[in-house]
């Protein structure tokens, strides 16, 4: 476990963006965590996973520490469920192939996320209908402060979408260092109702799907939509969908009467952050090397050479435009470092 200093961060941020850590350390157990933690009390620390959702803008000016624990394994089950523990620097695609392969259900419909397992309470990870909170049972985070290991039950983590505890109240002070899932052994609940799930699995006649089969459908979908951030260097989905109070957004629909949306309870509605920020007019754009997305208005992309202050500048840029034409506020989903 080496210390290396002025590290450049550019493979290890999916938006491929270059800026350079002060000082880098890969961890791969919590041992190695605790001692780097204790050795080095007095410096400013930043936690890495998979960096699949982060812009970085700057340099970091502190200990980047790269969390690389890996195992994974069955801590309890019945007739009926299996509980999962992953270690946090599992990879989180490669996981769920494991999970699909003993044939545990629940988490197929959130195939090919990049990122790490450890990371995935921290913005309640969520595609096709489905996010972490619905399997999560429990997590143990390392206190930065003291280095206490601390439990995590999904009541503690607060989840709401892409929003957790760990992005508010404990923002920044603990560690994740493993997650542990509920899932069906059987009698799965598969879920294609959501995207063009059934569509897929239709193309190919199936009517009964696997875990297997939902999985393929979902990353031949994503594969179809999203650029791969190995080609194209990129965070997903860089805003996210803005709620908002439907006696807010009656007013906004009458004026735009063609604007698409989602009940997602009696009082709210979710409108597509792609949809506005393709009618801004945003789609394909590109200003040098930072752009958006030809395909997904919501994905940003890095062509190249951009730096992540020229991409942040984009986002405003869209931020601004879609405020002022449809006076809805689209919040970053990406952490902008
Ligand atoms: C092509 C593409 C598609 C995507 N699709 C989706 C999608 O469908 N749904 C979705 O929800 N997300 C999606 N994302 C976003 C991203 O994959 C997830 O947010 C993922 O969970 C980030 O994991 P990571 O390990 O890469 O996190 P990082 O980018 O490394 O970190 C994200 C944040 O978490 C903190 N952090 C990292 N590890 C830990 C830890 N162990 N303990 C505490 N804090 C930690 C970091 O400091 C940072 O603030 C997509 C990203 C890409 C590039």
């Amino acid at each position: 476990m080496e210390i290396q200093t002025n590290f450049s961060l550019k493979n290890y941020n999916t938006f491929s963006i270059e800026a350079k850590a002060n000082q880098f350390v890969a961890v791969k157990n919590v041992g190695e965590l605790k001692a780097v933690l204790e050795q080095n009390k007095s410096e400013k620390k930043f936690i890495l996973g998979g960096g699949s959702n982060m812009l970085l803008t700057k340099n970091i000016e502190a200990l980047v520490i790269h969390v690389d624990l890996k195992g994974k394994k069955i801590v309890k089950e019945n007739e009926d469920f299996v509980w999962v523990e992953s270690q946090a620097g599992e990879n989180w695609h490669e996981f769920v192939l494991w999970t699909i392969e003993q044939n545990f259900g629940g988490l197929e419909n959130m195939s090919l996320i990049p990122g790490n397992v450890g990371t995935t309470p921290v913005q309640n990870i969520g595609a096709y209908g489905t996010e972490i909170k619905d399997t999560f049972v429990s997590c143990e985070a390392i206190s930065i402060e003291n280095q206490e290991m601390r439990m995590f039950s999904k009541e503690d983590c607060h989840f709401g979408y892409r929003e957790s505890v760990f992005k508010n109240e404990a923002k920044e002070q603990y560690i994740i260092t493993s997650v542990i899932f509920k899932l069906t052994k059987r009698n799965h609940k598969i879920n294609i109702s959501y995207g063009d799930i059934s569509t897929e699995l239709a193309k190919n006649s199936i009517t009964n799907p696997t875990l297997k089969e939902v999985s393929n459908a979902v990353i031949a979908i994503r594969q179809s939509k999203l650029p791969d951030p190995k080609e194209l260097g990129n965070s997903g989905s860089f805003f996210k969908n803005p709620i908002l109070l439907k006696t807010d957004f009656e007013k906004i629909h009458q004026k735009f009467p063609e604007m698409k949306y989602y009940e997602i309870s009696e009082t709210e509605v979710k409108v597509p952050a792609g949809w506005l920020i393709e009618q801004a007019g945003f789609k394909g754009k590109r200003i040098g090397d930072a752009g958006v997305h030809k395909n997904q208005a919501l994905v940003l992309v890095n062509y190249g050479n951009a730096t992540g202050q020229e991409i942040l500048n984009l986002s405003k840029e869209i931020q601004k435009t879609v405020f002022d034409t449809f006076g809805v506020l689209i919040e970053a989903e990406v952490n902008i470092i």
